[in-house]
C-alpha cells in the first residue's frame, strides 16, 4: 500500500494524488474534508500530526521516504522503524538531533538508513565498494552557497536577497539560508557522523563551486573514490528507493569536457563558523547539535522576516548553546525540550533586540 503526506501544500498534494493514487494521504495543516476534491474523496484522507504517523506506520508499505522539514521528521523516522519499514532520509534533523537513538533502532531492527542528501548518497555510494575496508576519511563537498568568496565583514550584512541566490541548487528558503551560512554543512557533518560512524574530526569539508563531486571517501591506502554527476536529486532519490539497483532517472549525462576543470577549496570556519561549530557540538554530545539545530531555525526565520541581520544567525546560536550548556539527549522527550528551550532563548534574546537590523 501507498501513501503520501504534505504540510500545507494541498494543491500539489491533490496533484500528486490524482496522478499517483495512494491509498492514503493527509495534510499535517489540516483542511475541512469539503476542501478535498470530489475525485480524490474516496482514499483514506487523514489530517493533522496523525497523517505523519498513519504514512510512516500504519499504512503496511515496504518503505518509508521521510522528506518533512525540521525536527519533526526525528518522530517520523523512529516511527517507521518501530513498523519495520525501512527508512529513506531526505530529512537531515532525525539524525543531527537523534542520531544516536535513530541508529540505534535502526540496528535493533536490523535495518539500514538509506540517505537521500545527495552528499550522504555520494559517501553510501562510494561505500559500496568497500568490501568491509573502512573508510579513515569522509570528504563532504559544499557548494559553498553565494558568499564563498566574500569577506566576512561583507557576509555579516549580506541581505535576505543575496542570503536567498543559490548558485547551484534551487530548494527552500530555509536550507538555502542554511546553505549561505554553512550551517546546512554543519547539519550534515552531523548526519554523517551518526549514519557512518565517523568522528567529527574524520570527516573534512571540502568546498567544491561546481557541485559535481557530490562527496568522496579515503582508505587506509590512499586512495579515495569520489561519486560524480550533475547535481540533480533525482539520482540520490531512485538510489535510495531502488536500492541496489540504478534506475533510469531521465537526468543529463555528466559531460566532463563541457565542465573543463573542477575546483576544491577548504571550508573556512572563521568565515563560517558553523563548519567549527558542528564539532564543538558532536564533540561536547548530550543535546548540543539539537539545541544548534533549534536556535538555527528561529534566527533563520528571524533573517527571513528581516528582522536580524545575516551575522546575527551564528551569533544567537553560540549564544544559546552558551546559556543552555549541557542538557541531556537520552529520549525524545529531552531532545524535543530541548529543542523548545533553544527555540526560547533565541525568542528571548530577540525580544531583547539582539542581532537588530
Ligand atoms: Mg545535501
Amino acid at each position: 500500500m501507498t501513501a503520501l503526506t504534505a504540510h500545507r501544500n494541498k494543491d500539489l498534494l491533490f496533484q500528486q494524488v490524482r496522478e499517483f493514487h495512494p491509498d492514503m494521504a493527509g495534510l499535517t495543516m489540516p483542511i475541512p474534508m469539503d476542501e478535498i476534491p470530489e475525485d480524490l474523496r474516496h482514499i483514506h484522507w487523514v489530517m493533522g500530526k496523525e497523517a505523519l504517523h498513519a504514512a510512516a506506520a500504519e499504512v503496511p508499505a515496504d518503505m518509508v521516504l521521510v522528506s518533512v522539514v525540521g525536527i519533526a521528521g526525528l518522530q517520523s523516522v523512529m516511527d517507521a522503524i518501530a513498523a519495520g519499514r525501512q527508512v529513506l532520509l531526505a530529512n537531515k534533523e532525525a539524525l543531527v538531533t537523534g542520531g544516536h537513538l535513530v541508529m540505534k533502532a535502526a540496528q535493533e531492527a536490523g535495518k539500514r538508513i538509506l540517505p537521500v542528501d545527495s552528499e550522504h548518497s555520494a559517501i553510501f555510494q562510494c561505500l559500496e565498494g568497500a568490501k568491509g575496508n573502512a573508510p579513515v576519511k569522509l570528504l563532504l563537498t559544499a557548494s559553498g552557497g553565494p558568499f564563498r568568496t566574500w569577506d566576512q565583514e561583507r557576509i555579516a550584512h549580506a541581505t535576505r536577497k543575496e542570503a536567498l541566490a543559490h548558485p547551484n541548487w534551487n530548494m527552500g528558503a530555509k536550507i538555502t539560508i542554511d546553505s549561505a551560512s554553512m550551517f546546512n554543512k554543519a547539519l550534515e557533518i552531523m548526519e554523517a557522523r551518526w549514519l557512518f560512524d565517523m568522528p567529527p574530526e574524520k570527516i573534512q569539508v571540502v568546498v567544491h563551486p561546481q557541485s559535481i563531486v557530490h562527496s568522496a571517501v579515503e582508505f587506509a591506502d590512499g586512495a579515495v573514490i569520489a561519486q560524480l554527476g550533475v547535481p540533480d536529486m533525482r539520482v540520490p532519490i531512485q538510489y535510495a528507493m531502488a536500492y541496489p539497483r540504478r534506475l533510469t532517472t531521465g537526468c543529463k549525462p555528466l559531460d566532463l569536457f563541457a565542465l573543463g576543470q573542477l575546483t576544491f577549496e577548504p571550508g573556512d570556519t572563521k568565515r563560517f563558523p558553523a563548519l567549527r561549530l558542528a564539532g564543538e557540538c558532536l564533540r561536547a554530545g548530550g543535546a548540543a547539535c539539537t539545541i544548534l539545530n533549534g536556535a538555527n531555525e528561529e534566527a533563520v526565520a528571524a533573517f527571513l522576516r528581516e528582522e536580524i541581520n545575516f551575522g546575527a544567525i551564528t551569533t544567537l546560536v553560540e549564544e544559546a548553546l552558551n546559556s543552555l550548556g549541557d542538557l541531556p539527549a537520552n529520549t525524545l522527550e529531552d531532545i524535543f525540550e530541548a529543542d523548545r528551550l533553544a527555540r526560547t532563548e533565541v525568542k528571548k534574546q530577540l525580544a531583547q533586540g539582539k542581532g537588530t537590523v
